[in-house]
């Protein structure tokens, strides 16, 4: 049989993984390839196929030392190399899932996209002073209960575990990992619930962490049916790294656990098209049967995934499992990540290659998440490349340069926010009359502000002394 858990192993040329794909469809539910298997014995010499797909098992088995990710695996280490492991993990913390580890190529380990992704590296130790922070995003900072950053007006994050399958080398909260301290209990997480019923602006909650498939089904049972008892929440989100690290996680029960709470969308991690296995296709296929909508979130990650080909081929797969790619973020300026990060131009490069030259479902929104708590900035390559009173000069993928021809006779209508004597029928009944902010606010005609300045604007600051 095919080993379709460790499939892609030297990359191929994208029309054979496509092949691939279809080829793997009949035979992917029965999968445990021989080398997990043999990986299975070396950790418990009881172990059966069952067992190994048992997420329970794998949680029990995970891997947290050098000694035995070396037996596991077959990888063997220098002294300097064993060395470098423990100082690293001093800080930062190690843990990953046997399956996750199965997918390791013993005999390439150190330019695995998933060896990088779990296993320390000294250089999570070099922290850049000038840019980088142990909470980048302010998180901390815009948070009005323990586990809610209320950042954007009608959404929270709502970290509701601290516990991961699988540690992430890359971690934006990299300061958190392994910290039992913050493992929020019932009371944490009821004040996370008063604080979303008491603010009726809120009309979708994301559960993030930690994982929050980490939970067991009746803790997260529980906090679903609170938020979901909350009447103005409309969607629940959940972001979850199980299907990429520890696909056995997604069971029927689970399954049916989440379908009480519909509208429940589920975004999860993939980061190189490597990681998408049989056992995780399974997974993905059981969520989508489910009716669950899922999403993606990958992270550019040098020497990982940095690679307009790479990207393609993860988005062309993503989709192809019903997985609508949606984020591509720019790496944080967590510590313990400098070499991990790109220039935001192999970003844009990337976006450059899929806009056009594949399916609009592949292409996920690559942003930016601003240092200091501004929330996620899109960034792309530039399409409008001229303009004039009626006319914009736009360039397409291929490099054709086109115009579009403005209506000459646009009646302009003056928007007062006045919806109820307007021509244009809005038709809410809870029309939202909230005055616009930021950028919207000047583009609109019914607030006067010209221009956003921001605080400590020195030339501003003159005009006041001298006025
Ligand atoms: C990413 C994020 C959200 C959700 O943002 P979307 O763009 O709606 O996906 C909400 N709150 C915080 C703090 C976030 O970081």
């Amino acid at each position: 049989m095919q080993d379709l858990d460790t499939q892609n192993r030297d990359f191929p040329e994208i029309s054979d993984l496509i092949i691939k794909i279809r080829e793997g469809e009949e035979e992917t539910m029965t999968v445990y390839s021989e080398n997990q298997e043999k990986m299975g014995r070396i950790i418990d010499s009881k172990v059966t196929k069952s067992k190994w797909r048992d997420w329970k098992w794998q949680i029990a088995h995970s891997i947290k030392d050098l000694e035995t990710f070396e037996k596991v695996t077959g990888v063997r280490f220098t002294d300097e190399e064993r060395e470098s492991f423990k100082k690293t993990t001093e800080k930062f913390p190690f843990s990953t899932t046997p399956y996750y580890a199965s997918l390791i190529d013993a005999d390439n380990f150190r330019n695995d996209p998933v060896f990088m992704q779990a296993f320390p590296s000294e250089s999570e130790l070099i922290i850049d002073k000038k840019c980088e922070m142990s909470d980048p995003l302010a998180e901390e900072k815009d948070k009005p209960v323990d586990c809610i950053t209320h950042r954007y007006p009608d959404r929270v994050l709502f970290t509701v575990s601290n516990v991961c399958a699988m540690y992430c080398r890359h971690c934006t909260r990299k300061r958190k990992v392994g910290d039992q301290d913050s493992v929020p209990g019932r009371d944490k997480i009821k004040a996370g619930i008063e604080y979303i019923r008491n603010n009726p602006a809120i009309r979708d909650v994301l559960l993030s962490g930690g994982d929050p498939l980490m939970l067991s089904d009746s803790y997260l049972d529980w906090i679903l049916s609170e938020i979901r008892a909350i009447p103005h929440v409309e969607i629940i989100r959940i972001g979850s790294r199980v299907p990429v690290v520890l696909p056995y996680r997604i069971t029927e029960e689970l399954i049916s656990v989440i379908n009480r709470y519909h509208p429940v969308w589920l975004n999860t991690h993939f980061n190189h098209p490597k990681e998408i296995t049989a056992s995780s296709r399974l997974a993905l296929k059981m969520l989508a049967d489910g009716g669950i909508p899922l999403g993606n979130q990958s992270v550019l990650l040098a020497g990982i995934n940095d690679c307009p080909r790479i990207m393609k081929a993860l988005n062309q797969k993503l989709v192809y499992n019903r997985v609508r790619p949606y984020y591509m973020y720019q790496c944080d300026l967590s510590e313990g990540l400098t070499h991990f990060r790109t220039p935001v131009g192999k970003g844009i490069e990337i976006i450059e290659s899929l806009i056009g030259h594949t399916s609009g479902l592949a292409v996920p929104t690559y942003v930016i998440d601003a240092p200091g708590g501004g929330g996620k900035i899109p960034v792309m390559p530039n399409y409008l490349i001229s303009w004039s009173t009626n006319k914009v000069i736009l360039r397409n993928y291929e490099g054709v340069i086109t115009t579009y021809k403005e209506p000459d006779s646009y009646e302009q209508i003056y928007c007062d926010r006045n919806c109820e004597d307007c021509q244009l029928q809005l038709m809410l009944d809870d029309a939202d009359e909230s005055k616009a902010v930021g950028v919207e606010m000047l583009l609109s005609d019914y607030d006067r502000t010209i221009s956003l300045v921001p605080e400590n604007n020195e030339r501003m600051e003159r005009r006041n002394e001298t006025r």
